[in-house]
Formats: structure tokens, sequence, C-alpha cells
């Protein structure tokens, strides 16, 4: 056992990124929006310095999203600085629905933050975000199977 066990790492944005993210979910608005994060490992946690829109293709794009395959496939053969992914939920709370948790295999180990964003209320600049990590979880016996824990989220203004 760990002095960190119990502990979420916390999660750090930009202030660019966060205005990016709002951004990007009112662009697509009422479709879900989706994009990867570019950050690195901090101390204490990680800090999310870039967004990188994407086009979602999902045949159902107001209640699902899939990232745009050559986007996508592109991204992860030339960002080694990926650290996460966004997507938005329009029309409901920013919590990992079923079908985002059925996702999480699909995505490799660079994958390490998962943030939900949805429109806010009036005043609170427009965008209500909830961050994750993507971990592991083995059991004996067992394929590991990717979970995700919520994270403390900080937005540093500089
Ligand atoms: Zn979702």
């Amino acid at each position: 056992m760990t002095a960190d066990q119990g502990k979420p790492q916390a999660i750090w944005l930009k202030s660019s990124v966060q205005q990016m993210l709002g951004k990007h979910l009112l662009t697509c608005h009422p479709q879900e929006a989706c994009g990867i994060l570019l950050g690195a490992a901090a101390a204490g946690g990680m800090l999310i310095d870039h967004y990188v829109p994407m086009s979602n293709v999902a045949p159902d794009p107001l209640h699902a999203f899939t990232p745009e395959p050559r986007e996508w496939v592109h991204a992860l053969y030339s960002q080694p600085r990926l650290i996460g992914l966004f997507h938005s939920h329009p029309h409901t709370e920013p919590w990992p629905s079923k079908a985002d948790l059925a996702g999480l295999p699909a995505l490799g180990p660079e994958f390490r933050a998962y943030l939900i964003g949805s429109p806010a209320a009036a005043g609170t600049g427009g965008l209500s975000l909830n961050a994750f990590l993507i971990e592991s979880s083995s059991e004996p016996g067992n394929r590991s199977t990717r979970i995700l824990t919520q994270a403390p989220l900080y937005v540093l203004l500089k």
C-alpha cells in the first residue's frame, strides 16, 4: 500500500483549453463534440495544455461520438503528448454513460485522462466539466479492464 492510495491524482487544465472545450461544445451543439487532450504528467497529477478537436462521425451524433477515423489515427501517430479524451453530453449531465464505459477498452494506455463536458447554466462560463482518470483494474483470472475514477479538476489561470 502506498501513501497515494485513496487520494486521486488531480487533473490541471490550462484556461485556454477550458475555453477551447467550451467553444467546441457550443459549435457542435446539439451534436456531441469530441477530441483529444495533449499534456504531460506533472507532480501530483497531470497538466493538460492543448486540445485537438475532431469531427464526430457517429451514425447518431446527437447521442454518441465516434472520432473521424483518419483524424483519430493521425493523432495517435503524430501526437506524442496525447494524454486524454474529451467529449460532450449536450443533453445530459457530464457523467460517463454505459456506452462511454463500454468504449474504454478500445483506448490505448496513452489515454490517462477522460473529460466530459455539458452545457452549463448561463453565467457559469458555459461549460460544466467532469474529469476522470482512466485506470486499469485486473482481477485474477480475468483480462484487465479499464475503469474511470473521478479526479479533482483545477483550471490554471495562467
Ligand atoms: Zn458520453
